[in-house]
């Protein structure tokens, strides 16, 4: 399964990475442990953003 890191938008298989977290119902996949980190530390700036929101 090709996932999208959120934090440097980096495209890669999720089964390739131990790093991956549950925010929000949704699991985020990470490609190196700074990333998911990163992610940690502001998950509200780097969650995926649903589009149904702004309709
Ligand atoms: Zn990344």
């Amino acid at each position: 399964m090709k996932v999208v890191c959120p934090v440097c938008n980096r495209l890669f298989e999720a089964e390739c990475t131990p790093y991956k977290q549950d925010y929000n119902n949704i699991v985020y996949y990470f490609d190196t442990e700074i990333c998911m980190l990163a992610f940690l530390r502001e998950p509200d700036r780097f969650a995926f953003k649903c589009k149904k929101e702004n309709e």
